[in-house]
């Protein structure tokens, strides 16, 4: 039992912030510095020419989740360790509850549809309540939660699988507010809320066009499942289904984002991205039904999103 090995990442010089998610911050940068092999010189033209400021604001702030990721007009991009944090958990939660709760059921033949209720399930939807915890109030991670931060062993493939997952993830969405920089768009107001919500279908496009480089890449299977969970975490803030009068709605960003994957439509990717609406379902007490039977993944994902839509227009 006591003798399992623990590890600890984090390292008080190196480290700011409070959340376990802190652990990643130089890793976040890293990735979203060789985010596509121009990369670096498109930056430091946008820098250059584009008045781009230099570097990522990273705001430890101890509050409920207020922003998420952004670019502000003076051109500087910030990111909030709150929504890190929540995008983590939520990376953890959808990929260990969807394969021990769903993918091995089906691989073993026991799966009737509903989620297995395994020890790896319980922690993960304990870490997925953590994370929604935080857009409602701040509240510190406990550390005997699945953490980035400080864990044993025996946990040590899951988390480093969410780690990478929740980079990437961050690497989409950094991409995104970059992509906001290359078009030019703090440079003018936009003129309407179909201007804007346009203007945010561009950068998710943007992102994703600039990570296909990689996806044969070693990280190119990582890099996809980051926009996912990136897009993913947007649905999830909250019970709404809207993007307001500035950006598409979430759940229809979301499967542009996995049109633009090209993924197979026998890929698991597309069930994790289903059980993403089911943990949202779950959560918010927005019920839904599915057909019981499906041929693929894609057909999985293509009958929550209708159902997904459905609930939307109130029926
Ligand atoms: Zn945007």
């Amino acid at each position: 039992m006591s003798d399992i090995k623990t590890h600890n990442h984090f390292k008080p010089g190196k480290h700011k912030g409070v959340l376990p998610v802190r652990v990643l911050q130089h890793n976040i940068i890293d990735w979203f510095e060789q985010s596509y092999p121009d990369f670096l010189a498109d930056a430091k033209h946008e820098i250059q020419s584009g008045g781009l400021k230099q570097g990522i604001q990273y705001h430890e702030e101890q509050a409920p989740i207020v922003h998420t990721a952004g670019i502000d007009p003076s051109k500087a991009i910030h990111l909030y360790e709150p929504f890190i944090q929540f995008v983590w958990c939520n990376c953890y939660a959808m990929v260990v509850g969807f394969e021990e709760g769903i993918l091995t059921p089906m691989n073993n033949g026991t799966y009737k549809g509903v989620m297995a209720f395994t020890d790896e399930v319980k922690g993960a939807l304990q870490v997925f309540r953590y994370g929604l915890s935080l857009t409602k109030r701040y509240q510190p991670m406990s550390l005997s939660l699945p953490n980035p931060e400080q864990y044993h062993d025996d946990l040590r493939p899951r988390i480093e699988n969410a780690n990478g997952v929740c980079v990437a993830a961050l690497n989409f969405i950094l991409l995104h507010e970059f992509g906001h920089q290359y078009y030019g768009h703090l440079d003018a107001r936009p003129s309407s809320p179909a201007e804007s919500k346009r203007r945010e279908h561009d950068c998710d496009e943007f992102a994703c066009e600039k990570l296909q480089a990689q996806f044969g890449s070693h990280k190119g299977r990582t890099l996809k499942l980051g926009a996912i969970c990136g897009s993913a975490s947007i649905v999830l803030l909250d019970d709404s289904l809207s993007g307001g009068q500035e950006h598409p709605d979430p759940d229809e960003r979301l499967s542009n984002v996995l049109g633009w994957l090209c993924l197979d439509s026998t890929d698991s990717y597309w069930g994790i991205a289903s059980f993403m609406y089911r943990l949202w379902s779950i959560h918010y007490e927005k019920p839904y039904t599915l057909p019981p039977v499906v041929d693929d993944f894609q057909a999985m994902f293509n009958a929550t999103s209708a159902a997904i839509s459905q609930l939307k227009m109130g029926g």
